[in-house]
């Protein structure tokens, strides 16, 4: 970016496209560079103890790179592009979304304490982390409107989901920070992305993404990013430094290169996401659909207020339950039976089964997750094609098990 520019923040599109690339005309270079080093040489031994202390007080620079499990400079690219667009002072990136997670918990463990508040829903495997106890954390489950009656002195994180994994439900950030008071919020805003909604503008003290999803983009990475203040954004590198969890620097290239489209791509499959969530509720076999977008769909009115538009994720529940969802899956001829969401090929997985089956039986039926669920991620082909496979899918799946026996469970 020239200087000129720099007189105003640019805005997410011009982030998305330049951000964490300032130093690419010192470096001489037009695309991120991959710089694989797993160790680099030390100039001196003090300068690299020096260096060592600056990472331990969460001070990372290429200046005092020592080795890539502490510092690698192209994962700090993307950290850097990534807390541009989340309006965050930094970004701490790891190996997958469910290592931010855990990152997240211990984080909070070692500076609050081990009592947890969680709102569902959250993603089937966020949920049943929180609930093995594996992390020794004592966990409260409860609504977002009953968060303060929740909380305890030793209460060390409230952890949100919004929208939600797979209903779609909306949880008003701001409100969910005001009950907080002073104990730090976890916003998971994978299905929000940063070009929708901004939770650490509205308090959020982490924001996470499982960057698999939509930063990827394209389904062929896997990897977590929080963006956070600079306390917290030393306390997840010292939980990074101590697991491992790191990115690798190649995944890191794939995420930044993947950057600038991601606003194009969020608007394009969310207008994609309307037009079918709009003509899914027309159909005959679907009992309803679930999407802020449509009427009922955002009863606390968030889109607008919290999110800049209503996503590019449904979910809707056929009828007929868990035989007909699974027969709408093998007749699908375009859109991809697949866990996973955000990628430019649309995604169609059934929630009960697959995503939340780790999560109890009583907690699904509590959130509404059915057996006759399907949530669908909307790519980039033309909704008009999206809607011909799904409008055929039901017609023959609903034809079929009219006069059928029963199918046998799927997955
Ligand atoms: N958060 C949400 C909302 C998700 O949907 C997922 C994965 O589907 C995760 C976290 C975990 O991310 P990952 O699969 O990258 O570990």
């Amino acid at each position: 970016m020239k200087n000129h520019l720099r007189s105003s923040e640019p805005s997410l599109d011009t982030q998305a496209v330049h951000a964490g690339r300032e130093d690419f005309a010192q470096v001489g270079c037009h695309a991120p560079p991959i710089d694989l080093s797993s160790t680099y040489p030390l100039a001196d031994l003090e300068v690299a103890t020096e260096s060592l202390e600056a990472l331990a007080m969460g001070a990372p620079t290429a200046a005092n790179a020592i080795y890539s499990r502490l510092f690698n400079p192209t994962v700090a690219r993307f950290e850097e592009a990534l807390a541009k667009l989340e309006k965050a002072p930094e970004a701490v990136a790891f190996s997958s979304g469910m290592a931010a997670v855990t990152a997240c918990l211990l984080a909070a463990k070692q500076k609050g304490g081990s009592h947890v508040v969680a709102v569902r829903p959250v993603y089937g495997t966020t949920d049943h982390l929180l609930s093995s106890g594996l992390l020794g954390l004592d966990v409260t489950w409860t609504t977002a409107d009953a968060i303060a009656e929740a909380l305890r002195p030793e209460t060390a994180l409230v952890v949100v989901e919004t929208p939600g994994n797979p209903t779609l439900s909306l949880v008003d950030i701001e409100q969910v920070v005001a009950q907080a008071g002073s104990v730090p919020v976890m916003v998971d805003s994978t299905f929000g992305t940063p070009v929708l909604q901004n939770p650490f503008e509205l308090g959020a003290k982490m924001v996470l993404h499982s960057a698999t999803k939509f930063l990827g983009g394209h389904g062929d990475v896997l990897a977590g990013v929080v963006a956070t203040d600079e306390e917290w954004g030393a306390a997840l590198r010292h939980v990074r430094v101590l697991t491992g969890a790191v990115l690798h620097p190649l995944a890191a290239y794939l995420l930044h290169r993947g950057l600038p489209t991601l606003p194009v791509r969020v608007r394009a499959m969310q207008a994609g996401a309307q037009v079918i969530a709009r003509r899914l509720t027309e159909h005959p076999a679907v009992e309803r659909v679930l999407y802020p977008g449509l009427p009922g769909g955002d009863p606390q009115h968030l889109v607008g207020r919290q999110m800049r538009g209503p996503g590019t994720m449904l979910s809707f529940e056929v009828r007929g339950g868990h035989n007909v969802a699974a027969q709408v899956l093998r007749e699908l001829q375009l859109i991809t039976p697949a866990v996973s969401l955000g990628s430019t090929d649309s995604l169609i997985q059934h929630p009960a089964g697959l995503t939340h089956r780790v999560v109890s039986p009583e907690a699904r039926a509590a959130g509404g997750i059915t057996e006759g669920m399907l949530r669908l991620s909307v790519g980039l082909e033309d909704p008009e094609d999206l809607l011909r496979d799904l409008e055929s899918a039901l017609d023959r799946a609903t034809l079929l098990l009219d006069d059928s026996e029963p199918l046998a469970a799927f997955g």
